[in-house]
């Protein structure tokens, strides 16, 4: 079956509002030219201070996510955005786990799970993050890593809503590293990966979900990354900031 392949931006926090202008004009004057296939998703998670600017400009075809979200439904929260407020700014897409957010903002296995159930509530997709760690990697340790991250973040329902939930493997020895894992490394997990949600789930939804690569992924390396098959797009980070080298990665998922 076709999975549905995603090319998602993350400009984490980086750009400054005439940033993003220039960006856009960028972005928009190419885009006309591209015919794009209608499974092939393209996902901008901008900070959410310019998700509103970002999705009333940029060419209708992209959508809109949101880094995070609260794992609260609403109330007195200071400083944190819940579901429904980004969806009733448009947002479709929601990434949860972000290994930055694991790093510098305690979101634990247990954070994930809840926000990824509130995300599901209302339809919004959850693009779910995981990795391991170099440390992992070296001593072998990462298959059991990742599978201990799926098991403690997902649960059988939300696995079985598989047009809703995507995952990211993003080895956290390639994020902002210029160290990419190479074809063979990221199919091996991607592989891994997909058993282990047919593990979970009991059954194999799992073939309709989208597992997406990230990781220092560029114009260069993009191409024979997506040719794997079990690797259905990419999480961009500094290769995203560019609208040119954003296209390129695009292209190279055509
Ligand atoms: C990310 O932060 O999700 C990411 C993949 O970053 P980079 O592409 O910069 O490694």
């Amino acid at each position: 079956m076709k999975r549905k392949k995603i090319i998602a931006a993350n400009w984490k926090m980086n750009l400054l509002k005439d940033d993003v202008k220039k960006f856009v004009s960028d972005f928009n004057k190419e885009m006309e030219s591209i015919a794009l296939s209608s499974d092939l998703d393209i996902v901008i998670f901008p900070s959410s201070i310019h998700i509103e600017m970002l999705r009333e400009m940029i060419h209708p075809k992209v959508k809109i996510g949101i880094q995070n979200i609260s794992k609260h439904e609403k109330g007195a929260y200071t400083g944190e955005i819940s579901v429904s407020m980004a969806q009733s700014y448009g947002c479709e897409y929601v990434l949860i786990g972000h290994s930055e957010r694991r790093q510098y903002h305690n979101e634990t296995n247990e954070k994930v799970k809840a926000k990824l159930i509130l995300a599901n509530t209302l339809n919004l997709k959850s693009i779910v993050c995981i990795g391991e760690s170099l440390d992992e990697r070296e001593n072998g340790k990462h298959f059991e890593v990742i599978a201990q991250q799926l098991a403690q973040c997902l649960s059988k329902d939300v696995i079985q809503k598989s047009d809703q939930m995507l995952i990211a493997y993003e080895p956290v020895w390639a994020i902002g590293t210029g160290k990419t894992a190479t074809q063979d490394q990221a199919q091996e997990m991607h592989a891994f990966i997909r058993s282990e949600l047919t593990k979970l789930s009991e059954n194999n939804y799992t073939e309709r979900i989208s597992i997406l690569y990230g990781g220092s992924c560029n114009e260069s390396n993009a191409a024979s990354l997506f040719s794997m098959p079990d690797i259905d797009g990419g999480l961009i980070g500094g290769a995203s900031l560019s609208a040119k080298s954003f296209l390129n990665i695009i292209k190279s998922a055509m």
